[in-house]
């Protein structure tokens, strides 16, 4: 305040002295006067500079002024520094967050009163096919044109989701979306997708096969209840008896098979993979399955298959020998069961170039059509249904194939010629297989 008023002074003083140097004593009033306008004039341009410093707000640019001004600006400077310091961090916070929610798996979109788009997450936009920079600000029901979402926006009432189609690979394939509008602040709201296609499909299938296995076990019951009614009602001579026990234990046969079956897969699903840790005889696994077959075709075929035993490299294999037992043996007897009678079936082991190794199952019998091929492995999936059934199949056999193969780190290979023959083989990778050196 000092240094002002000492300037003001000097000012009004030098322009006294100048008055009065022309020895007048109104022009010496009036030279005070003008050095008091300078001094005026002088602390205004500070004051302007302040201002227009404080206007921008950035606290790097202070004017250097001295005194009361220069004061006034440190004050300030510290104070806008703070202010500085203090949106840095709300915005590293912010970025953060919103980072955040961009990686969330569920889309996140927030809506202004009217519904305009504020910010979206990347997953949102994908699941709805708008583009999160591009189309920020615009009406989100003019983005997402879909009746139910349209009706749910301007209904109000955002209790429950609402599932939508989304945009899918193929237009014929939309993604199911899951949707639901969380109102907050004032009328603003807060959109949360979710792309539900995989939870839909897993309970479509989880609904057929709770049918499938229904439908199988049901066919079994009803003949056999149906013979049990027969037997209670009506007296029967011996011959028809014994053919009717006979025709019973098969159904209650086809009824165990299948229940036998279905353990096997959910074991398979349920357990963890097999370690590398025991190692076991291929051709030890070979001869049993062989014989296995023999003993089927003799049993189910007047005219017995002609089966070989194909001789291959002398291999030690890895893996749960039950399951791979199981799998192997599922093979030969779909080639016993398909192959029409006196059918010639060849089973071995052959090593692949690339260290893989191959237990391969070939007939000379109907042979698949390519579209179906596909398909084979799935649950319930049959191309012939009737032979299927005739022959005990309960269209699990190939699906207990698939499931061991990928537990040992392989794959299933089908290659068939319709008319000529099929050829089934289970692949394992080189780390499950180990070649016999010296016997
Ligand atoms: P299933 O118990 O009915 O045999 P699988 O899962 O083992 O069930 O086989 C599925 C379907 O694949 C069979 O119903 C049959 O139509 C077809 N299939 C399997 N193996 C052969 C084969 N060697 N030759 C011709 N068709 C086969």
């Amino acid at each position: 305040m000092t240094r002002r008023a000492i300037e003001l002074l000097l000012l009004v003083a030098l322009g006294a002295v100048w008055g009065w140097a022309q020895e007048s004593p109104a022009i010496t009033f009036a030279g005070a006067l003008v050095g008091a306008l300078a001094w005026t004039f002088l602390d205004g341009v500070r004051a302007r500079r302040v201002l227009r410093w404080l206007n921008k707000g950035e606290a790097t640019r202070a004017p250097n002024l001295g005194g009361v001004w220069g004061e006034l600006v440190e004050r300030c400077r510290k104070v806008i520094k703070k202010l500085e310091k203090k949106a840095q961090s709300s915005d590293a916070r912010l970025e953060d967050f919103l980072a955040a929610i961009q990686a969330s798996p569920n889309g996140v979109v927030l809506l202004d009163s009217s519904g305009r788009i504020e910010w979206s997450n990347l997953t949102a936009a994908n699941q709805l096919g708008f583009d999160p920079q591009r189309d920020l600000g615009q009406y989100v029901r003019n983005l997402v044109r879909n009746p139910a979402f349209t009706a749910y926006l301007a209904g109000g009432d955002f209790g429950h989701e609402i599932q939508i189609d989304g945009p899918g690979p193929r237009p014929s394939q939309p993604t199911k979306i899951s949707m639901q509008v969380h109102p907050y602040g004032k009328k603003r709201k807060l959109m949360i997708t979710r792309d539900v296609t995989a939870v839909l499909l897993a309970e479509a299938m989880r609904r057929d096969f709770v049918a499938n296995v229904s439908h199988e076990i049901r066919t079994p019951l009803t003949v056999l209840s149906g013979f049990v009614e027969t037997m209670q009602s009506i007296p029967l001579e011996e011959a028809d008896r014994t053919r009717y026990l006979d025709l019973m234990s098969q159904q209650a046969h086809r009824m165990q098979t299948l229940v036998s079956d279905l353990l096997t897969l959910s074991r398979l699903e349920g357990s963890p993979a097999p370690g590398p840790g025991e190692w076991i005889d291929a051709e030890e696994l070979l001869s049993h399955v062989v014989q296995e077959a023999k003993g089927l075709t003799h049993a189910i075929s007047p005219t017995p298959h002609e089966i070989e035993r194909m001789t291959g490299p002398d291999l030690w294999v890895s893996g749960a020998r039950t399951e791979l037992l199981s799998a192997m043996s599922n093979l030969m007897s779909n080639a016993v069961r398909y192959t029409p009678g006196g059918g010639r079936i060849r089973s071995g082991w052959r090593l692949r170039a690339d260290g893989w190794v191959e237990f391969f199952v070939s007939d000379t019998g109907p042979g698949i059509a390519a579209e179906h091929i596909p398909r084979l492995t799935e649950r319930f999936y049959r191309v012939d249904r009737s032979r299927s059934r005739e022959t005990g199949g309960t269209g699990l056999g190939l699906a207990i194939v698939k499931h061991v193969a990928q537990r040992h780190g392989g794959h299933i290979e089908v290659q068939s010629v319709l008319g000529e023959g099929s050829t089934f083989a289970i692949a394992l990778p080189p780390a499950r297989v180990r070649e016999r050196v010296n016997g």
